[in-house]
């Protein structure tokens, strides 16, 4: 139906909008104003207006990290949550150290909240991690509804794993961004399997 993907055109970044192709979603005016209706919703003109800022003053001059923190604070937002990994709990220390020196006020919860084995989730000793051992579960739910109730204003993930991260976002009352993609292979870098498809990744990706 939708198939930016295919487009070579990107007529869409010109501005030149006569000649939008086939599946191009720009040809829907009715979803595009639609969409532009829903940003004079004062929440989503703040983050809509700050996401843009922080993207032209950070432009290849900001890490990630840094424009973070200038999207809480061009957004107004003091009360962070960060929602991390149990695996990253290091380099989560860190964050907060970083965070709470620009002024932060900080809320997390990690991934293993509440110890709830993985057999509540009906899992056999073979689908686990390493069978026969205690595994408590992930519980971004938990992540999420201890944010909800510490009421922060910007939800932090932090290496959450694949599905973990949907489970939070779908659950998370604050907007949420991704600090770090889980990816335990490529050191939490996941385009470095983009970056290599057509390489040395080919056969693992294409079988
Ligand atoms: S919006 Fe239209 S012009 Fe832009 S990439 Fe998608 S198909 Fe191409």
């Amino acid at each position: 139906m939708y198939s930016c993907i295919s487009c070579s055109k990107h007529y869409c970044d010109t501005g030149k909008t006569d000649n939008l192709p086939g599946g191009c979603p720009g040809l829907e005016t009715d979803v595009i104003e639609k969409s532009k209706e829903l940003y004079s919703e004062l929440e989503n003109m703040n983050l809509a207006r700050s996401a843009a800022v922080v993207e032209a003053v950070g432009y290849c001059k900001l890490t990630r990290l840094e424009e973070t923190m200038e999207f809480a604070k061009k957004c107004g937002f003091k009360k962070l949550g960060v929602a991390f990994c149990i695996g990253l709990a290091k380099e989560a220390s860190v964050l907060l150290s970083v965070l709470k020196h620009n002024g932060f006020e900080v809320e997390s919860a990690v991934c293993k909240n509440g110890s709830i084995p993985k057999e509540f989730l009906g899992l056999s000793e073979y689908e686990k991690v390493e069978p026969g051992s205690f595994e408590p579960m992930c519980n971004p739910i938990g992540q999420a509804l201890f944010m909800n109730k510490a009421g922060t204003e910007l939800n932090i993930i932090f290496g959450l794993c694949v599905g973990h991260d949907s489970l939070f976002m779908k659950y998370s009352e604050a907007p949420v961004t991704v600090l770090v993609a889980k990816d335990r292979v490529l050191a939490h870098n996941p385009m470095g399997a983009i970056y290599q498809a057509s390489g040395y990744y080919k056969s693992k990706l294409y079988k």
